[in-house]
């Protein structure tokens, strides 16, 4: 198998974390941002320990200038990067008639506009090179809407058009760009919703249980392999069943 360079945006987060252990177990080197130092290199040793060698390099993502640094780092440090994941993502829940504009602003800017932040510095560097692979991890919310979230299911629906129209364009040059819409998956971001709330969850979800994190990491390495290369523009419901659409 070929060895890749990847950057998992939001490395260090529940989802994020298994991604990156995935795509190394693959033999690719891989690489994160960070905000907080101290946390990072945290985590970076917590990886060292489970053999995982993760290059960091700080940026936010919903900012284009310090996306552009934090490319321009690694593949200083790596190389050219083949493989991007735009995972880093951030939920402010809020009722529509209650929102305020930085809700909106904040959580359009970490999900959804980090993927033209990230993506733009790279896609023509994959262009030039005849071979890409690009995931956005949307979400179940983006697709059926949810109480409380018009921001973030307005910015997870986004990513699909985002996807379809890259994958378009990208085609022809060796680039595949795919989506992953996880359901209701036990990181922080869902253990933080009240207990009670999560049971109900729970009770819509036909195989009865939450995703783990690794389930969904295990459709990124699926997308990102050699042998996906006719796989482009699609979207990958990962959610035990809770919603089956067409
Ligand atoms: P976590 O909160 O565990 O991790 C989020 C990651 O994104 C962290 O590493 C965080 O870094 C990073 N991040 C957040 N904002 C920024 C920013 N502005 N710039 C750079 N990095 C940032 O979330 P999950 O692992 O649960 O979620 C990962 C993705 O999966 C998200 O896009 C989420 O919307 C999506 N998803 C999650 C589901 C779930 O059930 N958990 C369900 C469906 C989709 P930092 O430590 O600096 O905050």
């Amino acid at each position: 198998m070929q060895s890749r360079v990847a950057l998992v945006t939001g490395g260090t987060g529940g989802i994020g974390s298994s991604i990156v252990q995935r795509l190394a177990a693959m033999g690719h080197r891989v690489a994160t941002n960070y905000r907080d130092e101290g946390r990072a290199l945290a985590w970076q040793s917590k990886m060292r320990e489970r053999g995982v060698d993760v290059v960091l390099a700080r940026g936010d993502v919903s900012s284009p200038e310090e996306a552009q640094s934090l490319v321009a780092d690694i593949e200083r440090d790596l190389g050219p990067i083949e493989v991007l994941v735009n995972n880093a993502g951030i939920t402010r829940d809020s009722t529509f008639h209650r929102m305020t504009p930085m809700q909106w602003n904040e959580v359009i800017g970490t999900n959804l506009n980090s993927c033209f932040n990230v993506t733009r510095p790279v896609i023509e560097g994959m262009r030039e090179r005849k071979w890409g692979r690009i995931v956005q991890i949307s979400s179940i919310n983006g697709l059926k809407g949810q109480y409380g979230q018009a921001n973030y299911a307005a910015a997870k629906a986004g990513m699909h058009g985002f996807t379809i129209s890259l994958a378009r364009e990208n085609a022809r040059f060796g680039i595949t760009v795919n989506t992953v819409s996880p359901g209701y998956v036990a990181t922080d971001m869902v253990m933080a919703v009240p207990e009670d709330v999560r049971a109900k969850i729970v009770a819509e979800i036909p195989t009865g249980r939450l995703g783990s994190p690794d389930e969904i990491a295990y459709a990124v390495s699926f997308l990102v392999a050699e042998e996906a290369a006719w796989i482009t523009g699609s979207n990958l419901d990962i959610n035990g069943g809770h919603h089956m659409g067409w």
